[in-house]
């Protein structure tokens, strides 16, 4: 059965006056807003909004591994859970986890793995739980994205973060970071992630059709938008710490101030 029916497609996926329909220029992020440790029973924790997406991700390790049999004596092993709730999509979606979210969930492992030192845990495993609970395109992408920032707020030693987009073309042209109905409607879909400590893509995923030279410029996009989504990670990240150091200073100050008195 078709996520969409074919005739609900929009006949245009531009306006007239050259904006794509939710208003954007065609190298132009959707409003991205992400926060860290947000989730009290987790080591480490983010929440990612990203258009429409809205995305939770839980870190837990290094930790015992359950079931036992998957433990590797020489290693650590990440396990990564990406799950879309029932009411995350138009219409009711399976609670059981699909083949789709199987697949989604091993692609966003191989993104995050060269960051992390599993040769350094043996025996154990770091766990991801990624719960999609709006979706509107690119949620493998927001996912990643928002993983990355999760395993760091654990503390768990990384290379570097991991950022994630996808890039595609729409009506002819080529545009950054679809949103759901330009996924399913334009002409090609290409999902990527990178790895900052040594620039190189974890994740290049392709759906549709597109020249090389295309690839190339769209690719060129890409490492721009990645690197302003990188600096909103960054952004995020610190403003856990700044809020704890001024809580803190705070703190301090209100005993000083107690003692003088
Ligand atoms: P991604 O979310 O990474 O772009 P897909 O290309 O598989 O992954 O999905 C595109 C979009 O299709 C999703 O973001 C979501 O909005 C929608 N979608 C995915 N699975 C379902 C489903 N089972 N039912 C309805 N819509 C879905």
């Amino acid at each position: 059965m078709p996520l969409v029916i074919k005739d609900e497609y929009p006949e245009k996926l531009f306006r007239e006056d050259g904006k794509r329909l939710d208003g954007r220029d065609k190298t132009e992020l959707r409003p991205i807003k992400m926060e860290v440790g947000v989730i009290n029973n987790a080591d480490g924790s983010a929440y990612l909004e990203w258009g429409n997406n809205k995305v939770f991700a839980a870190v837990y390790g290094p930790r015992e591994v359950h079931p036992h049999h998957l433990a590797k004596p020489d290693r650590g092993i990440l396990r990564v859970f990406y799950r879309m709730t029932t009411f995350s999509v138009f219409e009711r979606k399976r609670p059981a986890p699909g083949r789709r979210e199987k697949e989604i969930s091993m692609v966003i492992g191989d993104c995050l793995e060269p960051v992390l030192f599993l040769e350094l845990y043996p025996g154990t495993s770091f766990e991801v739980f990624i719960e999609v609970i709006d979706a509107d395109g690119g949620t493998r992408c927001a996912s990643t994205t928002v993983a990355a920032l999760a395993l760091a707020d654990a503390g768990i030693p990384m290379k570097s973060l991991v950022t994630s987009l996808a890039v595609g073309k729409i009506d002819g042209e080529l545009v950054i970071d679809l949103s759901g109905i330009e996924d399913k409607a334009g002409e090609a879909d290409l999902p990527c992630a990178i790895t900052w400590y040594n620039d190189e893509l974890s994740l290049l995923q392709f759906d549709g059709d597109m020249t090389l030279e295309e690839m190339n410029t769209s690719m060129d996009s890409a490492v721009e938008a990645l690197k302003e989504i990188y600096e909103k990670q960054l952004t995020a990240l610190k403003s856990k710490y700044i809020a704890i150091q001024e809580e803190t200073l705070k703190q301090q100050e209100s005993k000083t101030d107690g003692g003088e008195e």
